[in-house]
Parts: structure tokens; C-alpha cells; sequence
């Protein structure tokens, strides 16, 4: 069985063979962005990308200073159900900040209440009991009923789900599913559309009397005749007016998967993007952003989120700054 941590970790180690799958020479071969001359761009930030350095000083200023490099709209994180705050910041307050510096707040991420604490989920301690299982799908659909009010309050557009729970079985896949899609109705009828955001392990396969889940290598790859892929049972097993699906372009690429492909074969459940790279947008020459975006602009969509990991890294207003740069200088960039 593979848990949730070391699946991580090892897909972390697998970037050579990412760079071997995914490896666009026209991407590599596009040559170095020119300085960045336009800031019109409709592009957006996942504030989770910068950690407290959002928090440190001023936090009106360095929304202002968002806007500044060209950021149009944020995706919030951070957002807590028990206080109706953000980062600490009064929820109301918080948009206010935002809007008086120019910048839209069209999605926020939050996970289920309750679905990663105590028994139910990666934060029990002994791995026995944070299984996702049938009986909590109605609690924690109803949980988000008080997440759905408070954003309905701020007129936000979308609430993505940004994390899966422990799952062993394709049947608990499947409960999984269902409870985004019970959920996706308490939204609906608050007005919001409801989206789920993926990482790395939604692309591994349940393997036929196996319990957990495989994730496909360069040298290990899986098919259809392993099991079912966690990613289309989820889509699958979801209803498209009750659940979109956020695609983070380093997550599909870290699961061995081509996110046009996707973009492609999914075109009627994904809806919103995180444009992320192993570091600063466009340094890697790994993620093939060109094609992605004009399959993401083509099939209709407009919200795209930069993200960056390593948000402790006490440079993430810089990366992020350069990774606006890099994005005003694509000409395919709308
Ligand atoms: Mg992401």
C-alpha cells in the first residue's frame, strides 16, 4: 500500500522520467523570454503560493504590490470555516483589501471541514483510521454548508476541494466521488460552482486485489488492464453541474500524464487551471504552457492561478514576481 506521504515523496523523485515523458522541445526551444512589456494579461495568483510572506508587513500593500507585477485575481486558501477568516484576516476585510488593490477573487480552496482531523482523515496519527468510507458522506457534504453561506456572502465564484482523502478501494473511490458530488449540490444551491483539485496520485490506478493504489512510472507505466485510473472514477462518478475539476499542469505531469491530453479529452469538467512549474514559471522547460494554455483558452475557460511550491522558502514574492514576468512576455498569454 502506498500512503499519501511516500506517494509524494516518490513522485517528487521522479522528475527525470516527468522530463523524459513530458519534454516539449518547443517549449525548450522558444528561447528566453523577452522583457516583459504588456501587464495586461487575465492572469491570476493561488495565494497559497506565498505562505506568511502574504501576511508579513502589510498585507494591503502587498496586494497592491500583486497588482503591481500583473496579477488580475487571487484563488484564495487559508480560508477557516470556524472563524469565517482568511490568513487570519475578517473574511469581508480581506476581499475589501483585495478589491480596493485591483484584484478579483474569483475561487477560493477549502477542504471538507472535518475530512483531515481526528479519525477522519492524513492527520490521524497511528494510519488505521483515516480512511474515507461511506458513512461520512453525508457529514461531510453538510459540513460545507456554512463554507457555501460565507462564500456566497463575498459573491465568490467557485470553491475548489484541493485534496484527496486516504483511499484503498475503488469502492471507496467511488464514496469519495460521492460525496464531492453531494457536496457540489449544497454549493450549487448557494450559487457557487464547486471544483476539485487534483495532485499526482489521481493518476495512479487501482490495482485489482490489491488494496491502495499504483502510480505509473517511465519504467513501470499502467494501463487500462491494471484498473481503473483514480481520475476518471472521480470524474466518472461525479455529476458535471455538481462538480468541475481544477488541473494543476506540475501534478498531471508528476502522474505521468500530458495535461493537454486532458484538456483535450476532458474539455467539458475542467474548468479552472493552476500554472505551476517545478520552480518559477517557465524555468524548468518541462511544463509545454504554450499548448496547454491555447487548449485551456479553446475549450473556454479564463481563471488561471500561478503556484509555487515551497512556500517557506522566504523567496516566493520574488519567484512569484518572476514567474508574472515570464507570463507578460508570452504573446499567447491573453
Ligand atoms: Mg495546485
Amino acid at each position: 500500500m502506498v500512503n499519501r506521504r511516500d506517494f509524494l515523496k516518490s513522485a517528487s523523485l521522479l522528475s527525470l522520467g516527468a522530463l523524459a515523458a513530458c519534454n516539449n522541445k518547443e517549449t525548450a526551444a522558444a528561447g528566453p523570454a523577452v522583457e516583459a512589456n504588456s501587464t495586461d494579461k487575465y492572469f491570476g495568483l493561488q495565494i497559497y503560493t506565498l505562505g506568511n510572506e502574504l501576511y508579513a508587513g502589510n498585507l494591503a500593500d502587498n496586494l497592491k504590490k500583486l497588482k503591481s507585477f500583473g496579477f488580475k485575481y487571487l484563488e484564495l486558501a487559508g480560508y477557516d470555516v470556524n472563524t469565517n477568516k482568511v490568513g487570519g484576516v475578517d473574511f469581508s476585510e480581506f476581499k475589501k483589501m483585495a478589491n480596493d488593490a485591483g484584484l478579483e477573487i474569483p475561487s477560493s480552496h477549502v477542504n471538507a471541514p472535518g475530512l483531515f482531523s481526528g479519525v477522519a482523515g492524513r492527520e490521524s496519527r497511528d494510519g488505521s483510521d483515516g480512511q474515507f468510507n461511506r458513512s461520512m458522506i453525508n457529514k461531510v457534504a453538510e459540513s460545507f454548508k456554512k463554507v457555501a453561506e460565507d462564500h456566497a456572502k463575498q459573491g465568490i465564484e467557485y470553491v475548489v476541494h484541493p485534496m484527496m482523502a486516504y483511499l484503498n478501494t475503488e469502492d471507496d473511490v467511488k464514496a469519495f466521488a460521492e460525496m464531492l458530488n453531494k457536496s457540489g449540490e449544497i454549493f450549487k444551491a448557494a450559487g457557487i460552482k464547486f471544483g476539485y483539485h487534483h495532485h499526482n496520485m489521481e493518476f495512479a490506478r487501482m490495482v485489482k486485489g490489491v488494496k491502495g493504489f499504483r502510480l505509473p512510472t517511465v519504467l513501470t507505466p499502467l494501463t487500462a488492464a491494471d484498473g481503473p485510473m483514480i481520475m476518471d472514477l472521480l470524474m466518472d462518478n461525479t455529476d458535471p453541474s455538481n462538480v468541475i475539476y481544477e488541473m494543476d499542469t506540475y501534478w498531471t505531469v508528476m502522474g505521468q500524464q500530458d495535461p493537454v491530453v486532458w484538456l483535450q479529452k476532458r474539455a467539458d469538467r475542467i474548468k479552472l487551471m493552476h500554472v505551476k512549474d517545478f520552480v518559477v514559471l517557465g524555468d524548468s522547460g518541462a511544463m509545454n504552457f504554450q499548448k496547454i494554455f491555447e487548449q485551456f483558452y479553446k475549450n473556454g475557460n479564463k481563471y488561471l492561478f500561478c503556484e509555487i511550491e515551497d512556500i517557506d522558502s522566504g523567496k516566493q514574492m520574488q519567484r512569484v514576481e518572476a514567474s508574472m514576468k515570464f507570463i507578460n512576455a508570452q504573446p499567447w498569454v491573453k
